[in-house]
């Protein structure tokens, strides 16, 4: 196509360390990548985008977040894990059709975007028919995102009329899921070059009592070549059963798998990652509301790894990475001070580590790296610029800072992937934004019309025994 486009005059975070920060600079993109980085470049032919008084960074990553919940915002509120797992994993789970599936995962992943978070990573166990994939699946494409859906092994309850059977125990992958999940892949992913990626998530290892099981799903998962294998691990559910370990030595660790939360992983086991593979996401507005555990950032990058962010559950929390990196950098800023045992001297963790968790080291994780993450010339154009003028942004003294601690959707004014323009102007483009809310809203009905009907405290009862046996007091030390 030779189309080319030159961003212009704004202040660039390249993230890439051979060009570093430019307080005045222009990108030059042809054909959805970018060709160059410079203070000023000559383009007369190219289109140009005005970016002075804007802060421009690297489309943002999210490596964690269950997208086909949007539509529940605000239910998970007030949760608590095991709230989440007994009502929203068996109670909401099975009151979606696939409609419902569909329009949660377009929606959510056009919130991401409109935040500038243009590289995902979709945890995706509401595979419940194979209408639901498909229509999860499509949700995801028809955003135009970047990313990784992951397809989820778990096995999701039966619900009989409005009875729910809980599933208490591990179920290994099914047969129904390991065809499933090849027929997606068959159907609706080509390769290595697609925007979206074909991946897996795992069932829930917490519910396992040994390794054994674990060490042999990864042995199957593989066997379907995702690009990347998601794992919840190390939420403080079963923690005496160590599967790091076990997978380092069947010689399993390996860079294809992102394991999420992670906050009772002992730093043991993340040496072995760093050393043998895996990523990390953390999630820290979920992980501290559901006393999951203490956010794992800072030990993963005491490991060597880059750790990563995620937003984890729009049902509970916004899906945008500003809140995140802002939660993350006061929390670890306090575990440390609480460390020192009285007022520090010394000022420690800046701003800019966030800006990179959430850039450069959610694009590692999300396997991504490679094309995004940085403006790097060779890299996919995938830009975000953020306005400097709004009430709660000016002046900008620090753009990482700006970013870390001031910044909010609204103040996303361009997002573009592979050069492609998804929101100009502050306003999403090529998506009937008041069409889609009208769909989510029905679908919010018709979910909490179903929901309405379950019988709810059996299903609480059902668990609440077995919870307590494979909840830990003891806390890993961070
Ligand atoms: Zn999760």
């Amino acid at each position: 196509m030779g189309a080319r486009m030159l961003i212009r005059g704004g202040h660039i975070l390249s993230m890439d360390p051979a060009i570093g920060d430019l307080p005045q600079g222009d990108i030059l993109v042809e054909d959805g990548r970018i060709v160059a980085v410079a203070p000023t470049i000559a383009a007369d032919d190219a289109e140009i985008v005005d970016a002075a008084g804007m802060i421009v960074t690297p489309g943002f990553a999210d490596t964690h977040r269950h997208y086909w919940q949007t539509q529940l915002r605000g239910v998970v509120a007030d949760w608590s894990l095991f709230d989440y797992v007994v009502l929203m994993r068996h109670g909401y789970c099975t009151s979606y059709d696939a409609e419902d599936a569909y329009i949660g995962n377009l929606a959510g992943a056009l919130e991401a975007l409109n935040a500038g978070v243009t590289t995902i990573v979709d945890h995706s166990h509401l595979q419940i028919s194979e209408a639901h994939s498909d229509a999860l699946v499509c949700g995801l494409k028809d955003s135009g995102v970047r990313g990784v859906f992951c397809y989820g092994m778990y096995e999701n309850p039966k619900r009989d009329g409005d009875h729910i059977a809980s599933t208490l125990v591990h179920s290994p992958v099914s047969d129904f899921h390991r065809a499933n999940a090849r027929r997606i892949r068959d159907t609706y992913f080509t390769g290595p070059d697609d925007l979206l990626q074909f991946g897996l998530a795992s069932t829930e290892w917490s519910r396992l009592t040994e390794t054994g099981p674990a060490v042999e799903e990864i042995r199957l998962l593989r066997e379907l070549e995702p690009a990347r294998i998601s794992v919840h691990i190390g939420t403080g559910v079963n923690e005496q059963v160590r599967f790091v370990p076990a997978l380092a030595a069947a010689g399993l660790l390996g860079d294809d798998l992102l394991f999420s939360h992670g906050a009772h992983l002992s730093d043991h086991d993340l040496d072995l990652l760093a050393a043998q593979g895996g990523w990390v996401s953390t999630t820290p507005d979920t992980e501290l509301q559901m006393g999951m555990g203490f956010p794992v950032a800072a030990r993963v990058a005491r490991s060597g790894k880059e750790p990563s962010l995620g937003t984890d559950i729009s049902s509970s929390v916004a899906g945008d990475l500003f809140s995140q990196m802002r939660m993350l950098l006061q929390v670890q800023r306090f575990r440390d001070y609480e460390a020192e045992g009285s007022l520090p001297l010394t000022r420690r963790r800046p701003a800019r580590d966030m800006v990179r968790m959430a850039t450069v080291g959610g694009a590692a994780a999300a396997g991504t790296g490679d094309r995004a993450g940085s403006l790097s010339p060779g890299k996919a154009a995938d830009i975000v610029l953020i306005r400097t003028d709004s009430i709660n942004m000016a002046p900008v003294n620090d753009p990482a800072a700006a970013i870390v601690f001031y910044a909010n959707p609204s103040d996303v004014d361009s997002v573009f992937v592979a050069g492609r323009a998804v929101k100009r102007g502050g306003r999403l483009r090529g998506h009937d934004w008041p069409a889609i809310r009208t769909r989510l809203t029905a679908s919010r009905d018709r979910i909490m019309a179903r929901f309405a009907r379950v019988e709810t405290a059996g299903l609480m009862d059902d668990f609440r025994a077995a919870w307590a046996r494979s909840v830990r007091p003891e806390r890993t030390a961070a």
